[in-house]
């Protein structure tokens, strides 16, 4: 822990340091959501999804990684038992039980609406009061915004393949 580096924080740490434990835990079940994902999806575009979904799957555990490292800066301790990430996580973990590609994406894309809200509400918290908790707050909501936009500009290439399979099909 760096002792003047948690000083200058303007709120209650103990506080801050339980919304970023929630992020955390979900960060890993993003992850784990993303990863699995990837190897069991079925259906069109299967290939180009997966990449994607592999892709976001880094960079889930990335975020969880700069998440544990600014709990242990403020003295806390990141979630020691993945067995609580269920019940810290603000957003729930939606296994992909069923492998076709659309119903994976609206699964994700669902996923990145979490954590884009809880990104959004944790600069909103740390603004005026914790600088760096806010920068770091920024910069992954940066890469959510994204995937969020990745994901459905994926699911609206899928709706329009069908659609036009679909006339294609109705007219032979
Ligand atoms: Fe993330
Ligand atoms: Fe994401
Ligand atoms: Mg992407």
């Amino acid at each position: 822990m760096g002792t003047r580096g948690r000083e200058i924080v303007g709120m209650d740490v103990n506080e801050l340091l339980d919304l970023l434990n929630g992020a955390y835990a979900s960060e890993w079940l993003a992850y784990y959501q993303y990863w699995l994902g990837a190897k069991v999806i079925k259906g069109p575009m299967k290939d180009a999804v997966a990449a994607e979904l592999t892709l976001h799957a880094t960079e889930e555990l990335a975020h969880a990684n700069l998440l544990a490292t600014r709990i242990v800066q403020l003295g806390g301790t990141p979630a020691v038992n993945p067995k609580h990430w269920f019940e810290l996580s603000p957003c729930a973990y939606d296994a992909p039980e069923d492998p076709y590609v659309g119903v994976l994406l609206e699964q994700n894309i669902a996923g990145e609406q979490c954590a884009i809200s809880t990104y959004k509400n944790l600069m909103d918290i740390t603004k005026d009061k914790d600088m760096v908790t806010y920068n770091l707050a920024l910069g992954i909501l940066e890469q959510e915004v994204e995937h969020e936009e990745d994901l459905q500009s994926l699911q609206e290439d899928l709706e329009l393949m069908m659609e036009r399979g679909t006339v294609k099909a109705g007219r032979a």
